[in-house]
């Protein structure tokens, strides 16, 4: 029964994460993800029900339109296998209960930030307010309102903290060194994490994103990274490892 649940979660991710994809990739776009049929990019050709089984689908058509035979992007099925995996390990790591709804949230916000912000180096407001709603209202249901509170506060202080961290880092690189998606992420951490893992979240994040923007910078000129993901994978990695305020308190002393 338990490796049937991990299965049917991995399934469910499979689909869920194509669904993702669709809404990263549109809602930028002012188009309607609901709405709409998927079709090739290059000869406009309506995909098929058999052309849309995540993974599956690319893997048979060796990674082609079975119409015109140009290449399709292979991010498509990579994010929906990521978040298949994510979606199981989710269930694998918390079981039926909030906290399971929690992750799952935490992986569909980690997966459109990274799709949105890979094509387009923006994450839509549409999705911040969705799961802001989303995390306020299951904080509601688990902790009660004066939790609820403490988690809006935190959520507040963080946005008010990345706002400073980017005065300090225009005013130090004479450039724009952040974007306000980037602020606004943070509301949505303060209402998963207390203030300090906050800030660790922020710390994380940018130690992740150091050898992958030095990469860039060295074999692709990139000077420019979409910082999101990274924040993102940071508050996915701290909530599924369950690291809190009591164990950095004990790192840091040692
Ligand atoms: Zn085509």
């Amino acid at each position: 029964m338990y490796i049937a649940c991990l299965i049917i979660f991995f399934i469910l991710g499979l689909h869920i994460g194509s669904f993702l994809a669709v809404i990263a990739i549109r809602t930028p776009k002012h188009e309607s993800f609901l709405t709409g049929h998927s079709r090739c990019d290059n000869c406009n050709h309506e995909l098929k029900f058999l052309e849309m089984i995540p993974v599956f689908s690319y893997v048979i058509q060796r990674g082609r339109c079975r119409h015109c035979g140009e290449k399709i992007s292979s991010l498509l099925p990579i994010v929906e296998l990521l978040t298949g995996c994510l979606f199981a390990l989710s269930f694998y790591l918390f079981g039926f209960n909030y906290n399971l709804f929690i992750a799952l949230g935490i992986v569909a916000l980690f997966i459109i930030v990274l799709v949105a912000d890979i094509i387009y180096m923006i994450i839509p407001d549409q999705v911040l307010v969705f799961f802001s709603i989303y995390f306020i209202g299951l904080q509601f249901l688990n902790v009660g309102l004066v939790q609820t509170l403490y988690h809006i506060l935190t959520g507040i202080f963080l946005f008010a903290l990345m706002y400073l961290i980017m005065l300090a880092g225009n005013k130090l690189f004479k450039k724009e060194s952040m974007g306000g998606a980037d602020i606004k992420l943070m509301f949505l951490f303060g209402l998963l994490l207390d203030p300090l893992m906050g800030c660790v979240s922020i710390f994380l994040g940018s130690f992740i994103a150091l050898p992958v923007s030095l990469y860039l910078l060295h074999s692709k000129h990139e000077h420019i990274i979409p910082f999101g993901p990274f924040l993102t994978l940071s508050l996915l990695i701290i909530y599924f490892t369950g690291i809190n305020t009591t164990d950095i308190i004990r790192f840091l002393g040692g």
